[in-house]
């Protein structure tokens, strides 16, 4: 039997996301059943709500940064039993026998990987609801273990903001010795920084905030940028291997670019929009390349968190309750979260 859920969400990009009522699909055989505890705040869940890559589809429930625990599991389930503490990230499903996926790549499935929200459920067609809601139910292989001992309540933001973030960082292979730069503290840019001062890196954040500055230092940073200050930008011209660039909208990069040193490379997490063009002779002096990076794939989200658990690398978490969203949007628009919010689905919903 489906079962009944109650999420926050919207109907249309101008209104307010407020309480909905929906069904949760019966458990398929290789499904996991999770109460929801606590789900963050992504920028992604804004710009979907508001439909600012125009394929939102209403009603729309977001939420990709999950976390709670199983309180049933499907026959063929082996990974997860309940009363396990877990966590879901941006996907759900996908095909699972194409080259990506068997390779840990889901995010590429060939044939679509189904995203946790806005996403059309790939037995029913049925647009997917995330994890601003009471309970969710998600295929095994898309839930991951949370290790032992790590405190729930700030574990959610590593399932987008963390993986995002580690899986260029690991890609890259940064590690000590590698200088890297994160550009946009929020909640990917925090969480970046940690990632990298915790592989060893000599990190720098790179941010239009000069109030930030601080911050950084205790997040992890060894040194600090204002990009908004030509001089500072002139000052670091060639300094970096490795440049992770997390701003959220469409953005002039030849100015970062001209920060790389010698096969430098710069990867692009944030702006999805059309970006205005850049200048040739930034990438061919200096042999730099610009690249970008879509989440990880479910292997490496484990890793992760594996590695999260290993070296007490957590994100910082401002807690609010489930009807506190709407103001916590206009927060996160005004560039006023310290670095992440996360819903306690205790409260308020
Ligand atoms: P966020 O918390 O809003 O942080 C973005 C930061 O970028 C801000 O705190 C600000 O930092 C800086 N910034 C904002 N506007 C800027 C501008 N016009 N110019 C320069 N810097 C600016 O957002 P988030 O949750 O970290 O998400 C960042 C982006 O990544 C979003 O677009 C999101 O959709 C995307 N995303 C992508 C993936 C992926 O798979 N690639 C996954 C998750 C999210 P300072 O104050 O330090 O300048
Ligand atoms: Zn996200």
């Amino acid at each position: 039997m489906p079962t009944q859920a109650r999420g926050w969400g919207t109907d249309a990009a101008d209104q307010p996301l407020k309480p909905i009522d929906f069904e949760r699909r019966d458990l398929r055989p290789t499904d996991v059943a999770i109460k929801i505890t606590y789900a963050g705040i992504c920028h992604s869940d804004l710009h979907t709500a508001r439909n600012d890559w125009h394929g939102t589809k209403y009603p729309v429930i977001p939420g990709h940064e999950i976390v709670g625990r199983v309180t049933d599991v499907g026959p063929e389930v082996t990974k997860h039993k309940v009363g396990d503490v877990v966590a879901v990230g941006c996907m759900v499903d996908s095909c699972m026998e194409c080259d990506q996926c068997t390779e840990g790549w889901e995010v590429f499935c060939r044939q679509g990987c189904t995203q946790t929200y806005n996403s059309p459920d790939r037995h029913t067609g049925e647009m997917t609801k995330g994890g601003y809601s009471d309970h969710i139910v998600v295929r095994d292989h898309f839930v991951c273990k949370v290790p032992a001992g790590m405190d729930e309540a700030r574990v959610a933001p590593l399932l987008c903001a963390g993986i995002t973030t580690y899986s260029p960082l690991h890609q890259y292979k940064v590690g000590k010795g590698s200088k890297v730069a994160v550009i946009g503290l929020g909640g990917l840019g925090h969480m970046g920084v940690k990632i990298a001062a915790a592989l060893g890196a000599h990190v720098t954040m790179i941010t239009t905030t000069p109030e930030k500055g601080e911050d950084a230092r205790k997040l992890g940073a060894h040194d600090v940028i204002v990009s908004t200050d030509p001089e500072q930008m002139k000052a670091a011209a060639t300094r970096f291997d490795f440049i992770l660039n997390t701003i959220p909208v469409s953005h002039e990069i030849d100015g970062y670019l001209n920060l790389l040193g010698r096969s430098g490379r710069m990867v692009i997490v944030g702006a999805l929009n059309p970006m205005p063009g850049f200048t040739g002779a930034q990438l061919i002096f200096w042999n730099r390349a610009v690249g970008g990076s879509a989440i990880g794939g479910i292997p490496e989200t484990q890793e992760m968190l594996d590695f999260c658990a290993a070296n007490d690398v957590y994100p910082e978490c401002e807690t609010i309750a489930m009807n506190e969203v709407n103001d916590a949007y206009e927060r996160l628009l005004k560039n006023d979260v310290r670095y992440r919010f996360v819903i306690d689905m205790s409260r308020g919903l």
